[in-house]
């Protein structure tokens, strides 16, 4: 499928970036960071867990074109650079279709790659801490093979991104197509959709409609949460340079997630209760996640900014505005 698409005259000069997954919470962060930047951006997305509404502010605004498309179909629009994020990220939704979520994550990739290589363009692949699996190193460095379940409930996912990073090493040992690969570790902030099911948007969602939070499992489990803009400079330092494999980019404050749990509660409501319920991936659950960003340090003196206080007030107080208590 070829789509034109009109450029308007005096945008001829600017950079064009080409966002797959672009109505979702990354996409629509970075598209912010792309047209704050005076740069044109074109959206691909099927809006399957993205929503429209994350870039209605430019609704009028030449320097965004939306195109509505399945990445699993191939299609040809031309570009300057690719940005690739569509997938669903959230463990609630990926598996509710595994076989459309793998088929996005790999057919997707290899659409993007293949655009990429005709047009001769820069790609940066998404990829997540996930392809680490359940890690037995902690923390975990980019040079890391990883441990994974490959017949888990995770694995449309885990292993979906894993081969979505061969194929962008086998691009670039076939065509030389210039990539960029940025493993990305749970990250939360404004855009995040309410009901996607992640933890901190979980936790803030809950506890504004004064309800009791979930935690699954015992809660000893941990996680590294970054915030999303401090990411997003990252990716974009990602994209500026000649670093083409893999990197890791998160938060290295290691919390579990009863420690998240309290620290929203305090900070919403101190009287909520916190209940305990079943891990719903049963056994496939990773226990700890940490990245090393040593790498990101030295390559492109990179670390995030923003302390994990700050970034959840900075969410409680966007999901205040953009809630739907209905
Ligand atoms: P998200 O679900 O908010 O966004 C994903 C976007 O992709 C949505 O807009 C969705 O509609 C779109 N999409 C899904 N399937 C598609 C398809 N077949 N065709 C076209 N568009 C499709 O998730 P997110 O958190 O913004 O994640 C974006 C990317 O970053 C994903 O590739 C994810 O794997 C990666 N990532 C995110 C995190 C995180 O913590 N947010 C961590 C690691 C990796
Ligand atoms: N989790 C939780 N309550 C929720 C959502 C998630 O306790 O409402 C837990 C989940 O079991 C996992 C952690 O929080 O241990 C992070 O979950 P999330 O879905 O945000 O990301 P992922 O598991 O992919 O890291």
């Amino acid at each position: 499928m070829k789509v034109n698409f009109k450029i308007h005259s005096n945008l001829l000069n600017m950079t064009i970036n080409l966002v797959t997954g672009g109505t979702g919470f990354l996409g629509s962060n970075l598209i912010e960071h792309l047209i704050n930047k005076n740069q044109k951006v074109i959206c691909l997305d099927n809006n399957i867990t993205g929503n429209i509404k994350n870039l209605r502010k430019w609704k009028n605004d030449k320097r965004l074109e939306i195109i509505e498309h399945d990445i699993v179909d191939p299609i040809f629009i031309n570009a300057d650079r690719i940005w690739h994020l569509a997938c669903p990220a959230s463990p609630k939704i990926y598996k509710l279709n595994p076989i459309k979520t793998a088929k996005t994550s790999f057919l997707g990739t290899l659409n993007m790659l293949e655009l990429a290589e005709k047009l001769k363009i820069k790609i940066f692949h998404a990829s997540t801490s996930e392809i680490y699996g359940n890690p037995r190193e902690h923390p975990q460095k980019e040079s890391y093979w990883g441990y994974v379940n490959p017949i888990g409930i995770r694995a449309c996912y885990n292993e979906s991104k894993r081969i979505s990073e061969t194929l962008c090493f086998d691009f670039k040992r076939m065509f030389n197509t210039n990539i960029r690969i940025a493993r990305i570790f749970n990250t939360y902030g404004p855009k995040m959709d309410q009901n996607d099911g992640r933890v901190i948007s979980n936790f803030i969602v809950q506890a504004l409609k004064s309800k009791p939070l979930k935690v699954y499992g015992n809660g000893n489990q941990t996680r590294s949460f970054c915030y999303v803009k401090d990411l997003i400079i990252g990716i974009n330092k990602l994209m500026e340079s000649n670093y083409y494999a893999p990197i890791n980019f998160g938060n290295p404050e290691e919390l579990t997630i009863n420690q998240i749990a309290q620290m929203i509660r305090d900070m919403i409501n101190p009287e909520l209760e916190v209940l305990y319920e079943p891990l719903p991936l049963e056994n496939d659950e990773p226990e700890r996640r940490m990245p090393d960003i040593k790498l990101a340090k030295k390559i492109l003196d990179w670390k995030p900014t923003i302390s994990i206080k700050d970034g959840l007030s900075k969410t409680i107080n966007w999901f205040r505005k953009n809630i739907d208590f209905e």
